[in-house]
């Protein structure tokens, strides 16, 4: 019987027939695998109790050509703090959704396994006001982990360097910007060029945009934009202003451990939350799929 054991991330489970279920999972090889659950909706059944939305679990899947069938689950972590209530399963719905995606047609990275395995322990410790910091955070791993990194220290425009922030040495604020579709920040030359360019061929400029992307969301309609203009939603969107505070938030959320930010999440530094979650939810729609409906949702109830 050709079967195979593996430990996987629950991500998705769909009702079949009456009593069936088909659970949509991520392995730790990389692979998604979809496999029936038989008689795993019946009250009290055994295998679905072992592989619940967002466990991590260790199973026996008899292998098929176009379904496996799990044969045997045991929990390893069954992350049922994340379905504590409708804000924590909306949240962890949103890394299973991209991981989902992210996995459908190829083989993903193996990594994202433990990362998004983290990530739900992470949430479920999160309290409901630092769950925007804690999904900011983990969008942005799972992307950067995907080979979407985005640029923070180098800008995309002239390949200098912008770790010095944003302040010209006398106190005073340059504008820089973050241009989704090259892939990062833009120094303040690279951002007065595009608004002078811009001012040329009479678009409106970037720089003049709403503070953050869901200003820009909500009210900007920069058509004909000649650089970096994209769509959020039915709504077009520029390169958006961004200043150093931010640039270093979103340096930290990709390079610290969960462990490191949970803290954060859970104090006063929520305010951050905000223009983090816009800019990594316009990154994933720019870099890896369009839409998350999940995502959509979260930010409907938050
Ligand atoms: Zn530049």
């Amino acid at each position: 019987m050709p079967t195979e054991q593996a430990e996987v991330l629950v991500l998705k489970k769909t009702k079949l027939g009456e009593t069936d279920l088909i659970v949509t999972c991520f392995a730790d090889s990389g692979t998604q695998v979809r496999a029936v659950v038989k008689g795993g909706r019946k009250p009290g059944a055994k295998l679905g109790a072992h592989l619940e939305l967002f466990s991590h679990s260790r199973v026996l899947l008899y292998k098929g050509s176009r379904l496996d069938t799990v044969t045997e689950a045991e929990v390893v972590e069954a992350h049922r703090d994340c379905l504590q209530d409708p804000e924590h399963t909306a949240a962890a719905s949103v890394l299973a959704e991209l991981l989902e995606f992210l996995s459908r047609d190829a083989d993903a990275d193996p990594r994202l396994f433990h990362l998004t395995d983290a990530a739900f322990h992470a949430l479920g410790q999160t309290e409901i006001p630092g769950l925007k910091l804690l999904l900011a955070a983990s969008l942005l791993k799972q992307a950067s982990q995907s080979g979407f990194m985005p640029s923070l220290r180098t800008c995309v425009g002239c390949g200098s360097d912008v770790a010095d922030g944003s302040d010209d040495g006398n106190g005073n604020i340059q504008a820089m910007g973050f241009d989704f579709e090259q892939g990062g920040v833009l120094c303040h030359e690279c951002m007065r060029y595009g608004e002078e360019a811009h001012d040329d061929q009479g678009y409106e400029s970037p720089v003049r945009a709403p503070r953050s992307a869901s200003a820009v969301r909500n009210n900007g309609r920069h058509t004909g934009s000649s650089r970096g203009a994209h769509r959020w939603g039915s709504q077009p969107i520029p390169v958006i202003p961004i200043v150093s505070v931010t640039l270093d938030w979103l340096e930290t959320m990709i390079r610290s451990k969960y462990v490191d930010l949970l803290p954060f999440a859970n104090s006063d530094y929520q305010a951050i939350a905000e223009p983090c979650l816009n800019i990594s939810r316009e990154w994933v729609a720019t870099h890896i799929t369009r839409r998350l409906r999940s995502l959509d949702f979260f930010c409907s109830i938050s």
